[in-house]
């Protein structure tokens, strides 16, 4: 509404051009907030560890990719393949010297996004240990679909990976299918 007095005009547009200013200053610190914590998730993701999922005897994968990065995801029993009847493979995978961790059991669509047994989970993990010779610590859901119910069963025996970790650590793809290709994940 605009006022009929003069006096009453001069007050309305300056409360107007104070009012803009401020929700100018407010636009521009949201910005540089946003800006700043988006640096400091880059730097992050630049300097910490390099994930490597989808680590197979039935996947191709590119050899630097497996000398570049810093833990494996292996996934025990990918298309029915039992990791532990390739023992030449294990050993290769062994002499790399990384940490390996596992990636779901079979590695089926959503495999965890529907409830598991834990004799399920287990049959992962000991596929894993008569693989590599120990058990792993580390687990991460293939597409990272979990239901909490699974969520509290990996818990309990094994570190859970989940979104926040692939938020902050740049994850590569054996056979470059993930969401975001690998060419991608090294610029960001
Ligand atoms: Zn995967």
């Amino acid at each position: 509404m605009r006022p009929e007095n003069p006096g009453n005009d001069r007050v309305y547009n300056y409360e107007r051009s104070y009012n803009l200013m401020k929700r100018v200053y407010l636009l521009k610190a949201i910005s540089l907030v946003f800006l700043s914590l988006l640096l400091l998730l880059l730097l992050f993701r630049f300097f910490s560890s390099k994930q490597l999922d989808d680590v197979s005897p039935n996947i191709p994968c590119d050899q630097k990719l497996l000398e570049s990065s810093d833990i494996l995801f292996v996934i025990p029993k990918f298309e029915n393949t039992s990791i532990s009847t390739k023992q030449d493979w294990c050993k290769s995978i062994l002499a790399l010297n990384k940490t390996l961790a596992i990636h779901g059991v079979y590695h089926s669509y959503n495999e965890f996004g529907e409830d598991r047994s834990e004799e399920y989970l287990l049959e992962g993990i000991e596929e894993f240990y008569n693989c590599f010779g120990f058990y792993p610590q580390i687990f991460k859901a293939p597409q990272l679909k979990i239901t909490p119910l699974n969520k509290k069963l990996v818990k309990n025996k094994l570190t859970f990976y989940g979104y926040p970790n692939q938020l902050v650590h740049k994850t590569y793809h054996c056979n470059d299918s993930g969401e975001i290709t690998n060419k991608i994940t090294n610029l960001i």
